[in-house]
């Protein structure tokens, strides 16, 4: 597991957080995702970059979050 990922994400007693078996897919556990964010230059250009941002799937720890409705 990454050093940079948390152990656990803002809720109390997460069951996703719990368990260690399921990594995030939208991250691949990694707790980080990578978007391209629009940048725009002087001369209004618009240029693409890629930000590092804490992935909000998983809240940065890299853990499997989904919240799947039962029923
Ligand atoms: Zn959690
Ligand atoms: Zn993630």
């Amino acid at each position: 597991m990454d050093a940079r990922t948390r152990q656990c994400c803002a809720l109390t007693d997460c069951p996703w957080c719990s368990r260690g078996d399921l990594l995030c897919h939208y991250c691949a556990g990694s707790g980080l995702w990578r978007p391209e964010m629009p940048v725009q230059d002087g001369d209004g250009m618009i240029s693409w970059k890629r930000v590092e941002e804490e992935c909000r799937m998983c809240t940065g720890t890299g853990k499997e979050h989904l919240h799947v409705a039962a029923g």
